[in-house]
């Protein structure tokens, strides 16, 4: 088992070990002693599958356990279900000494966490991830949130997990589709930091060693949450494709994954950055190969006018200019402050398809 500390607010571990699930009682007993309910939280399509084994063996720790299941999906990270969550927390009698288990991908992670942080003004809640992508990424780090009508993950707080239990044993029964989502984020954290990480997925492929690269992902992020928590400067990093990224997914509405998106974006962005000079070709050529075998796109058909607007939407935009991060070469990434005049020249040069040398 591997074990990364968080050094936050609120300093926590995140364990990550083949099998640990089976610890979950144990883990949450060691973490929060005082705790006597447990009110775990799933989706339609992990329920089944992990929800009965992971009540066991909180139970089998001296905990009552009541759980709740949301229908699987993005729709389900909104102002309803979330009152929902609510209710059923304050049914169940749940007090300030208890726990909320957040027991599924990104979109339980981020809403039973939101529900945690708020409900008597802030409880315990432990993740179990169980998508590759909230492994490495969404249940590390505190942010929670729901969607609104008007945009993805509008309401929020930050609120850090008690303790992360990852088990990469899960992602057996992850479909491939959204396996190769998360790799689009484990391959950014090789383009941000970690060249050697790099290196290994483009020699090891789909089937890298998971724990040790989840591991190295988490200790990566567990980096930028120390040094910004709150996500006011360094942890922007983290978004590496994601500007442009988003422009694709929203402009294809939402036809294209949000994890194939972020691949394009590194990859235009890397484009962009090659064309002015501020990185060597090399780099381009290899993001570009590193995200075509993992199965994930390298391009986009759509042209910078019709991005344009979706980039301009990002809430991430600050008055006159935008945040981007611009690959300077395999593992190194720095952030620069764009004038929005200048995006439309940075989108272009993405979208080229020869970048200079
Ligand atoms: P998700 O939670 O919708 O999970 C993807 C799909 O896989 C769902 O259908 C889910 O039911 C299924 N699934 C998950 N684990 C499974 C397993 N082991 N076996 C079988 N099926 C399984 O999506 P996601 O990609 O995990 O997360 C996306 C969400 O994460 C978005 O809402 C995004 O905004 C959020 N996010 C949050 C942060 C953060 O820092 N809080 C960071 C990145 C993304």
């Amino acid at each position: 088992m591997n074990t990364i500390n968080i050094q936050a607010s609120h300093p926590y571990q995140v364990l990550v070990g083949e099998g640990i699930r089976a610890q979950a009682g144990t883990i949450i007993k060691d973490t929060l002693p005082v705790a006597v309910r447990a009110a775990i939280i799933s989706d339609s399509n992990v329920a089944p599958l992990y929800l009965n084994q992971t009540a066991d063996a909180i139970e089998q720790a001296g905990l009552s356990v009541c759980s709740k299941t949301i229908p699987a999906g993005e729709a389900s990270k909104n102002i309803s279900v979330y009152s929902e969550i609510l209710t059923f927390l304050a049914d169940n009698k749940l007090t300030r000494s208890d726990v909320v288990v957040a027991l599924g991908g990104g979109v339980v992670g981020d809403l039973a966490g939101f529900a945690a942080a708020t409900f008597l003004r802030g409880i315990p809640y432990v993740q179990i991830p169980t998508s590759l992508l909230a492994m490495v990424d969404s249940s590390v780090g505190g942010k929670t949130a729901i969607d609104l009508p008007s945009g993805k993950n509008l309401a929020g707080a930050f609120c850090q997990p008690s303790v992360v239990i990852c088990d990469p044993d899960v992602l057996k029964t992850l479909p491939e589709v959204y396996f190769r989502d998360g790799c689009a984020e484990v391959i950014k954290y090789g383009m941000l930091e970690d060249e050697m990480l790099f290196s290994r997925l483009m020699s090891e492929g789909i089937r890298f060693d998971r724990l040790s690269v989840i591991s190295r992902c988490i200790e990566i992020k567990a980096h930028y949450v120390a040094e910004d928590e709150f996500d006011q400067g360094l942890r922007q990093k983290l978004n590496l494709g994601h500007t442009f990224g988003h422009a694709v997914e929203a402009s294809s509405d939402f036809a294209v994954s949000h994890g194939q998106a972020v691949a394009i974006g590194m990859c235009m962005i890397a484009r962009a950055s090659c064309a002015l000079g501020f990185c060597r070709k090399s780099c381009v050529d290899g993001i570009e190969e590193c995200v075509r075998s993992f199965g994930l796109p390298d391009r986009c058909d759509k042209c910078a006018e019709e991005l344009m607007p979706f980039v301009n939407s990002d809430k991430k935009r600050r008055a006159a200019s935008l945040s981007l991060i611009v690959p300077r070469q395999i593992g190194q990434c720095d952030v620069m402050q764009v004038a929005s005049d200048d995006i439309s020249n940075w989108l272009r040069e993405g979208l080229e398809n020869e970048s200079n040398d």
